[in-house]
Formats: structure tokens, C-alpha cells, sequence
């Protein structure tokens, strides 16, 4: 934890700005530093009373004017806290690597399509790249891939631009659905209003091998892929 960069570009100035990109929350100030923010799989980071009482696992507790606190809380230290000083912003110095948000203007099927030209990559890994679109993680992409209809393992050298018109109408559909029902519960997680998220209850592919799927009722099947567990219908899904 970057003690001294807290004291140095983020104690006695303002917040201006609080804006997300890729899985990572920015907190701009008004002498042009940044406190960078991610929450990994456990991290928690809230606004509470000033006298709340400190919780084993708070990396970070930063006092603001209105009396109240910002508390980073992370149980398994996945999550990380950066100060970028000014002049240097954090955007700039990833844009290079990272690809377009999902629900944003330059994701289309276009764009997915060019991408995959002479790509020998299975569908799945290609949605899970940062380089290629920010934000989908291994359930979302399960979940994307069955809305969709295609294989997770399907290379998208060979896929047409119908298939990308699926691929991006389901990244809409799957992720505007999990956004309006709260995110996703994985053990422990809260969203920012400390409730758990309920996407976990409408997950159609994820964690379900061995269940009928909601359409033909074939069962779900579970194959590994990148090291991550992939689930899938093997009738509905070509
Ligand atoms: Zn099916």
C-alpha cells in the first residue's frame, strides 16, 4: 500500500471525479493525481460514520471533510490501491493494452470481426482478453456464449459477421441484465450498498453441469479452458 504517495498527492486535496474503466475505479482529484482502485475478488470499498469500527482486513481508511470514511476492505488481498501523482493518468498509461468497454460505442460486431481475421483462438479466450474488450470475466463469458448460441471453443477465424452480431447483442443482454440485478454473488461478495448481488439466481450456464438446460433441457456440460471452468449446452450451443 502506497503510504507515502497517499500522504504526498491524495491527503488535503479534493475529489473531482469518479469514473471506471476496464475493472478498475479512478478516483480523479483536483490537483490532477489519481487513486486507482481494484477490488479483485474480495475487495470491498465504501463510504462509512466516522466512528465505525475498524474490521480485520482494512488495508485502507481515508478520512474525508464530511466526517465520514472510505474504507478499502479486501479479505484475500487480491485487490490493490495505486496513486497515480499528477501528470500522470492512469488511463493513458493502459490505454495501449486495454480494448473497448462492452456496453460502449466501439464495440460492434465490425470491430469483433476484423479482430478474429486469420485468428486460430477459441471464442471464449478471445472474449476474455483485455486487449480485445474490457470487463467480461470467466461467468459472464459462459453466460454470453449460451445467449449467444456458440461454442465456447468455436474459432473465430471462422466465424461470420452473424455470429458477431450475436456475440455483441449477447454481451448487451447478459451484462445490461447483471448490472440491473446487482452484479454477481460469488461467496462473499457485496455490491457498494453492502447487499449481495442476486445475477447468481438467473445464471443460465455457469456452475449448472449436469443440470437440464433451460431450453432443450440437454444436460449442462463442464470442459476446462485457460485453466478456467467452462460451461456450455452441447445442443443449443454450435
Ligand atoms: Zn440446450
Amino acid at each position: 500500500m502506497p503510504r507515502n504517495d497517499l500522504k504526498k498527492h491524495i491527503a488535503g486535496t479534493r475529489i473531482k471525479s469518479v469514473d471506471r474503466r476496464a475493472k478498475f475505479l479512478i478516483i480523479g482529484m483536483v490537483n490532477g493525481a489519481e487513486l486507482v482502485i481494484h477490488l479483485g475478488m474480495t475487495g470491498r470499498l465504501g463510504i462509512f460514520p466516522q466512528n465505525f469500527p475498524k474490521a480485520k482486513h482494512d488495508h485502507c481508511r481515508i478520512q474525508l471533510d464530511n466526517g465520514k470514511q472510505l474504507i478499502f476492505n479486501d479479505i484475500r488481498r487480491f485487490g490493490s490501491i495505486q496513486v497515480m501523482p499528477p501528470g500522470s493518468s492512469f488511463c493513458n498509461s493502459m490505454q495501449i493494452n486495454l480494448g473497448p468497454e462492452p456496453l460502449g460505442r466501439e464495440f460492434t460486431p465490425q470491430y469483433l470481426q476484423k479482430l478474429a481475421v486469420g485468428k486460430n483462438r477459441p471464442l471464449k479466450n478471445f472474449l476474455m482478453d483485455n486487449r480485445v474488450v474490457v470487463g467480461i470475466g470467466n461467468i459472464y463469458a459462459s453466460e454470453i456464449l449460451f445467449q449467444a448460441g456458440l461454442k465456447p471453443e468455436r474459432k473465430i477465424c471462422r466465424l461470420t459477421k452473424k455470429h458477431w452480431v450475436e456475440v455483441v447483442k449477447s454481451c448487451h443482454y447478459v451484462l445490461e441484465k447483471a448490472i440491473k440485478s446487482g452484479g454477481t454473488t460469488i461467496s462473499d461478495f457485496v455490491n457498494e450498498s453492502g447487499k449481495n448481488g442476486y445475477f447468481q439466481l438467473e445464471l443460465q450456464a455457469y456452475g449448472k453441469q449436469g443440470e437440464p438446460c433451460s431450453c432443450c433441457a440437454a444436460p449442462i456440460k463442464k470442459i476446462t479452458m485457460a485453466g478456467r471452468s467452462t460451461f456450455f449446452c452441447p445442443k443449443c450451443q454450435k
